[in-house]
């Protein structure tokens, strides 16, 4: 048993977005503050958070300040630059730990990461240049990805291949960065598990949910997702495996492909997921409050599932159906307060739950 957060204490939140501004508002419930750190002025989780410190992630003297004003320190998105994690780490504990951020800030030392466990994973290669790309299609073939190594997101850096003719244009569109092609995997659906480990070891995974992707953007999650009982328990244990070979503490997400010959590994996000966002009208305790029981040394919370849900993002111009959505009393709305509207802008979500029984 691991002693609690003292209450009162601050968390520092790299980040200041949607999930930042979840995480905080799941904070104050259990009597903490936070600190946002994020170069926007404007950002969500500001709305809420205690404090937000404005600054750039090069900025070590504004790392500096922060850190000494957070207790521990957590993060809503892995592209932290490794010198900021270097200035905050001398200061304070980081939790998810440094090891997920490097595994998942690479997507090929993630690939290795996967096929090292065991896991299965796309077919892969290494990309440098054009020439390692001839190479990589002659072993993986058509249709393929070309996926940047860092920086991508909601499909960004991505470039799908139908013939090697397509070489040059692919490299060029991702401007020739460090890369992997992945063969494209044969799935049915695809499917999440939102997992978390507490400080002192113990995992527990949400029930998996099952997830729609348009231009590479999550959609919906549906709960429960169509899987069988071994492949639910398959998916549970494999994110375990995970979780404890990187000795994480908090959420995670897991994402995986459902095919005939099992569950493939698509990624994995070291922290709380959009695609755990029906938790929060589905469980007693959220995926938000469960990250930060996690990393406050707190035990895991029930998060054992008491309804069906339907998550639906509202991306860009969706959000002008606000008044219409607002006269369906059923509709759970999670909105984050952003004013400015971009077409692929994740804009709010609502859950829409049937109790189990009904
Ligand atoms: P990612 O950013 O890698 O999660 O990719 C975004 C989406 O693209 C995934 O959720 C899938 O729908 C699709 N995708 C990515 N990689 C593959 C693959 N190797 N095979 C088939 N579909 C893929």
């Amino acid at each position: 048993m691991t002693d609690l957060l003292t209450q009162g204490a601050t968390i520092g939140i790299l980040g200041g977005g949607q999930l930042g501004r979840m995480l905080s508002v799941a904070a104050a419930r259990l009597g903490y503050k936070t600190c946002v750190f994020d170069p926007a002025g404007d950002c969500p989780a500001s709305h809420v958070a205690n404090f937000h410190l404005k600054a750039a992630y090069d900025d070590a003297e504004a790392l500096r300040r922060f850190a000494e004003a957070c207790d521990i320190v957590t993060y809503e998105f892995e592209n932290i630059p490794t010198d900021a994690l270097d200035v905050i780490e001398a200061l304070r504990p980081i939790r998810p730990g440094r090891e997920a951020l490097r595994v998942s800030q690479d997507r090929l030392t993630e690939k290795r990461f996967l096929t090292d466990l065991g896991l299965a994973t796309a077919p892969y290669a290494a990309v440098g240049d054009s020439g390692e790309l001839a190479a990589a299609l002659a072993q993986i073939g058509t249709p393929s990805i070309l996926k940047t190594r860092r920086f991508g997101y909601d499909g960004k850096g991505q470039v799908r291949l139908t013939s090697p003719d397509e070489a040059a244009h692919a490299m060029a569109e991702i401007g020739d960065a460090p890369a992997i092609l992945e063969g494209v995997v044969a799935f049915s659906h695809e499917v999440s598990v939102i997992a978390a480990r507490g400080l002192g070891g113990e995992v527990a995974c949400y029930d998996p949910g099952e997830n729609l992707h348009r231009d590479g953007i999550l959609r919906s999650t549906t709960v429960p997702a169509r899987l069988s009982t071994a492949q639910r328990t398959d998916a549970v244990l494999l994110a375990g495996r995970i979780l404890n070979a990187l000795d994480y503490v908090g959420v995670m997400g897991v994402e995986l492909f459902v095919t005939e010959q099992g569950l493939v590994v698509n990624e994995i996000a070291p922290r709380v997921h959009n695609s755990g966002h029906w938790t929060q009208n589905g469980c007693a305790i959220d995926q938000f409050e469960q990250h930060i029981r996690a990393i406050a040394g707190w035990p895991l919370g029930d998060g054992t599932r008491h309804a069906d849900v339907v998550m639906e993002n509202l991306i860009g111009a969706d959000i002008d159906r606000l008044s219409e959505i607002a006269r369906d009393s059923a509709a759970a709305l999670h909105l984050y307060g952003k004013t400015q509207v971009k077409p692929g802008r994740k804009m709010g979500h609502i859950n829409r739950v049937t109790p189990l029984g009904r």
